[in-house]
């Protein structure tokens, strides 16, 4: 019998500072990290699974002992225990009462177990020798509806409702599969788009990630209103009216600046508007949509979990939303969120860059495609350049698609010189950028 004999946590960061790569209205100085998690376990071969949460720096300490809280509900347990009832574990995980008390289902404790619940995932794929998203695509209806747990939704999604989108999917799912892995799915790019960067630099980005095939490029907003207008000018100049240009103020206004702010911008012709302000504001972001209409609204990357992305749906307060891989709790919650947005017939277009975040989310946008809403034309998972070295299978974009992961698991496995050199604060790379600055 093979168990968990290891729930391993490690502190990884990443100086982007350095270069302004991630800066935003909100986030001027981020250093991209990971709250990474292993479980071991005692299979002959090393079988590991393997999860992490994207932060920006500060604070990544206080995610990773967040993680290792959740020593006690895995380790010295059967593999088969928890891979083969992921409904269950996540149930189990969300459930335990004293840690439950840091949220209810928010905020660093959530985070935490979305972590381990999709390093159990990784663990099951790779068991099973699948990609994640092909693992997903596998399961029967009855299985997918079994890994979400529909407390708080029944009012907007009952099981059987889930039931009968997961059915209709079914006897479409071995051409979705051929056409996904003969296509791969739409990308988009935020690489040009980062605030920190100068005009030249921004539309030298821009026209490279239309050479490379990009079709939506996304640009921060809400520092200064006279820039928004000058960037958003110059690049809707450099790449045509055929590239589609999405912003995001990361949470920066108030509703009634949201509103003010977005006019001008409106003659750009925006795909989406994405955070205009606070992430828990439904009836704020409902009464942005309605005062810029047609200009799309979106919301989600912060989005703490279910009961949220419920409220925004049935509020009609967003055209889109965006999931994130490592923000709920983990592969099941996302897996609610996605049946809810095929529900209410809105857009997913999936949040990722940070560490890791492509190389994950493109998993579930997959999984979406095949086994829930056979859409993804008219959709696309974020794309940003960096920090893909550092994974084992890193993403694959090819003329501005994500290709099909074929490796085994949720690729979320980092290279063992990737983590020991970037432990903060003793990793090779910080101890070199201390000596420098105390020269
Ligand atoms: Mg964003």
């Amino acid at each position: 019998m093979v168990k968990i004999t290891a729930l391993d946590t490690f502190d990884v960061r990443f100086p982007t500072s350095l270069d302004h790569d991630g800066s935003d209205a909100m986030n001027p100085d981020p250093d991209y990290s990971a709250a990474y998690v292993v479980l071991r376990t005692d299979s002959p071969d090393g079988l590991s699974g393997y999860g992490l949460v994207f932060t920006i720096g500060r604070g990544n300490d206080v995610q990773t002992a967040a993680l290792a809280a959740l020593e006690h509900m895995v380790v010295g347990r059967p593999i088969e225990d928890i891979v083969d009832r992921l409904g269950d574990f996540a149930r189990e995980l969300n459930g335990d009462s004293q840690l439950r008390w840091l949220g209810p289902e928010k905020g660093v404790m959530h985070m935490a177990i979305g972590a381990v619940i999709n390093a159990a995932w990784d663990l099951a794929s790779r068991r099973a020798r699948k990609p994640l998203w092909r693992f997903i695509a596998d399961m029967t209806p009855e299985q997918l509806v079994g890994q979400i747990d529909f407390r708080y939704l029944t009012d907007a999604l009952s099981p059987a409702q889930a039931l009968a989108i997961l059915r209709e999917a079914e006897p479409h799912k071995q051409a979705r599969i051929a056409q996904l892995e003969t296509e791969g799915y739409p990308a988009y790019t935020t690489s040009p788009g980062w605030l920190g960067y100068s005009d030249e630099k921004m539309l030298r980005l821009a026209r490279q990630a239309v050479q490379d095939g990009f079709r939506t490029i996304k640009l921060k907003v809400g520092l200064r209103l006279e820039d928004d207008i000058r960037r958003c000018r110059l690049a809707r100049a450099t790449v045509g009216p055929d590239i589609a240009i999405a912003v995001d103020a990361n949470q920066r206004w108030d509703v009634t600046t949201a509103i003010e702010w977005l006019k001008p911008l409106e003659s750009v012709g925006l795909a989406w508007v994405e955070e205009p302000t606070s992430p828990d504001d439904v009836l704020g972001h409902a009464a942005i949509r309605r005062a810029v209409a047609p200009t799309p609204i979106s919301t989600g990357e912060h989005g703490q979990n279910r009961v949220m992305f419920k409220q925004f749906l049935q509020a009609g307060a967003v055209d889109l939303i965006q999931i994130d891989a490592a923000r709920v709790g983990g592969v099941n919650e996302n897996l609610a969120i996605l049946l809810l947005a095929a529900h209410f017939g809105v857009r997913v277009f999936p949040h990722a860059g940070g560490v890791g975040l492509c190389e994950l989310v493109q998993h579930l946008a997959m999984a979406d495609f095949v086994a829930i809403t056979g859409k993804k034309e008219d959709r696309a998972i974020e794309y940003v350049d960096h920090l893909h070295e550092h994974f084992v299978d890193p993403v694959r974009i090819v003329r501005g698609r994500y290709m099909a992961p074929t490796a085994p698991g949720f690729s979320a496995q980092m290279h063992p010189d990737s983590v020991s050199d970037h432990l903060f604060p003793d990793g090779l790379v910080w101890r070199e950028l201390s000596l420098t600055v105390d020269d």
